[in-house]
């Protein structure tokens, strides 16, 4: 079973949290009209063994983003953090955020 330590309501069980996607994937600019690039960032997904990013939100409770580093294998939930307070999320160096 995922629990996940909700930073405002505590620890909750995964049915009250919606998977938000991977937190380290990047995105093209809204400009870039390179088809290529989009379909690898909207439809190609790795499917990493271990440590992961991840965003969820809490949908049945306090409804805010969480950023959630979690073990693909155990589902250990290692940390997390409400997503506003990673920093650059939206910039190059999302990866390096934890
Ligand atoms: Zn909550």
């Amino acid at each position: 079973m995922l629990r996940i330590a909700c930073p405002y309501c505590g620890e909750r069980d995964h049915v009250e949290f919606a998977y938000g996607g991977d937190a380290t994937r990047r995105f093209p600019d809204l400009g870039d009209p390179d088809i290529d690039r989009w379909a690898e960032a909207v439809f190609i997904r790795d499917n990493p063994k271990g440590e992961h990013r991840e965003f969820w939100q809490h949908q049945h409770g306090c409804r805010q983003w969480l950023y959630v580093v979690r073990d693909t294998v155990t589902h250990e939930v290692k940390s997390v953090v409400p997503a506003r307070e990673v920093p650059a999320l939206s910039a190059p160096d999302r990866a390096e955020a934890a």
